[in-house]
């Protein structure tokens, strides 16, 4: 790894929550303009969800990354940077907590004699190819040491850098089950700017799509969140199915948003910004909670099957429906639609 041409504070004492999950060291550099990297050292690698089994298709996650400079503005996961005293909104963004050691404390993990080698979900909670993972690369010493010890693994991602791992996935799925799922929701290019703007584009995603099927992978696609009045018209709908399903997508799952704690006014306060005439629509969509009405994603839903069937998207629902993109930390979302 290289370090040079970067600015280093060592335990500035600026970060008291970090300082109780074991900052090392936070750092600065002019690759990543924006960006500090909180460096900690994990003592446990995976994390078993309460009760995930009866509604997930897996029990245990592993996140290298907390934080996202994906920055999508509807992230789920977003609450939990307050839990290090971080702020779940431009902090979420741009510090960026890394357990560097998480690839060898996972290794240790796995290669205990009561490890049962269930299935290992990978972008539960933040997406593990954001940019970060350009510069830490932890994602093959995980998915190593997960195929090694004979444990199935899933990748949740919106990041295109998946495609440099390719060749070490292609390996892994010879040893192991190995799912695959690209999340992509936005076609626009225009909203995907406003709305995911540390994301790959849209055509980047269609793209790397292609080349896990060209790897010989297939390739679920999370289409979610879809978001009220901005993409969930039949004709967005079915301009993107159809893309998903020309770039070879093997599966899709849609659902709609759900707006959770804080992320509800980080949302909302982008709403206003930039669609001001939807805050009515969407305060009485959610006026209930954090989840749209049923009478809403029924009518998703019809709008949805007959496209999805269209395209020939069914795939294998199983692995993926029950899991909300990359948000697992808290309950699930009961039902798709
Ligand atoms: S939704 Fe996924 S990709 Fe977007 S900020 Fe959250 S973790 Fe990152």
């Amino acid at each position: 790894m290289r370090w040079d041409g970067q600015s280093v504070a060592v335990d500035d004492g600026a970060l008291p929550g970090l300082e109780r999950i074991g900052l090392v060291r936070s750092v600065r550099t002019p690759q990543f303009e924006g960006i500090t990297f909180h460096e900690v050292l994990c003592k446990s690698a995976l994390n078993k969800i309460a009760g995930g089994g009866a509604m997930l298709p897996f029990n245990y996650t592993v996140n290298g990354y907390r934080g996202c400079s994906h920055a999508c503005r509807y992230c789920f996961a977003r609450p939990t940077h307050e839990y290090l005293e971080l702020n779940c909104g431009n902090d979420f963004d741009s510090q960026i907590i890394v357990k560097t050691n998480v690839a060898d404390v996972l290794r240790r993990e796995v290669h205990r004699r009561s490890w049962r080698r269930e299935t290992v979900a990978l972008g539960t909670n933040t997406d593990p190819y954001q940019r970060a993972e350009g510069r830490y690369a932890l994602m093959p010493g995980i998915i190593g040491a997960l195929a090694e010890s004979g444990t199935p693994l899933s990748i949740l991602t919106k990041g295109t850098l998946l495609r440099r791992d390719l060749p070490l996935i292609a390996d892994a799925a010879g040893q192991v089950p190995v799912s695959l799922a690209v999340s992509l929701a936005v076609g626009d290019a225009e909203l995907h700017k406003q709305v995911e703007p540390g994301t790959a584009s849209p055509q980047a995603r269609l793209g790397l799509i292609a080349a896990i099927r060209d790897a010989g992978l297939d390739c679920h696609v999370m289409v979610a969140p879809v978001l009220p009045c901005l993409t969930d018209s039949v004709e967005q709908l079915d301009a993107l199915l159809r893309q998903i399903a020309s770039a070879g997508a093997t599966g899709v799952t849609v659902f709609g948003l759900h707006l959770r704690g804080s992320t509800r006014g980080w949302f909302m306060s982008w709403l206003a910004r930039t669609h001001p005439g939807l805050v009515g629509r969407y305060r009485e969509l959610y006026r209930r909670g954090a989840y749209l009405p049923s009478s809403y994603r029924a009518e998703l839903w019809a709008r949805a099957a007959p496209l999805i069937a269209k395209y020939a998207l069914g795939g294998d629902q199983r692995r993926f429906e029950a899991a909300p993109a990359h948000r697992v930390i808290e309950a699930p979302q009961p039902m798709l639609f």
